[in-house]
């Protein structure tokens, strides 16, 4: 079953892993957001409304499949500002929006907050996604731990951040936990990454470091569900 057709209930947000990277599609209630999908078909995305870029790597930013999934669904476009300018010759300028850290946009009740990224790219942002009954996922990009990670967490009391654990310079199970370790989440979600041990690294070091948070081991293509956090 396609995360298109599916429906969270209030207080409820679905997501999908879209690829061994930072692809996610992440639906609300009432809206649908895919963060940097590469990989895909486009055809499986019709129902976009809203599709963020957090830099402009190949593993984040296809100009042409963004392009194409925009074509189809006529979706709003946000991006870091060298995504950003990579798209202006393919995607209209009313609904390409331009964001750089503690900047954000609104999707009638949908908040989405850009943050700072570490990751060696040109202008990156990491995502700070607020559903319409507030249930808030933090999604990294392809960052390192940085000190500024636990402020947005005491803020923000988030259900979900999605912690990188490899393939990006510098990162392992042990900076996705840090990640996890400042961002004090209810689940914690390693991704970028294709080894399924350094997967179940991540789980077995959270287990030891943070007992009551909940690791959700994703699996690529797979519909999951997260209820909001009692705050
Ligand atoms: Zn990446």
């Amino acid at each position: 079953m396609s995360i298109e057709t599916k429906k969270p209930s209030k207080n409820e947000i679905l997501f999908v892993w879209l690829n061994r990277y930072a692809g996610i599609a992440i639906k609300t209630p009432s809206k649908m957001l895919v963060i940097d999908p590469v990989d895909v078909k486009p055809r499986d995305l019709k129902n976009v409304d809203a599709l963020l870029i957090t830099h402009e790597h190949y593993d984040h930013l296809d100009q042409s499949l963004v392009a194409e999934i925009h074509k189809l669904t006529q979706c709003k476009i946000v991006a870091d500002s060298t995504s950003a300018r990579r798209l202006r010759n393919v995607i209209p300028s009313e609904e390409l929006h331009e964001v750089q850290p503690n900047s954000e946009v609104k999707f009638e009740k949908v908040l989405i907050k850009a943050e700072k990224c570490n990751h060696p790219a040109a202008t990156p942002v990491s995502f700070v996604i607020t559903s319409e009954d507030g249930v808030k996922v933090f999604h990294t990009a392809d960052s390192l731990p940085f000190p500024e990670m636990a402020t947005i967490g005491e803020r923000e009391k988030l259900d979900v951040v999605f912690c990188t654990v490899g393939i990006a310079p510098g990162t392992s199970p042990e900076t996705g936990v840090e990640i996890a370790r400042l961002t004090k989440p209810k689940v914690a979600v390693p991704y970028h990454t294709g080894s399924a041990a350094d997967l179940k690294k991540f789980d077995e070091l959270l287990k030891k470091e943070m007992p009551k948070t909940t690791c959700l081991i994703p699996e690529v293509g797979k519909i999951y569900q997260v209820s909001k956090k009692r705050k």
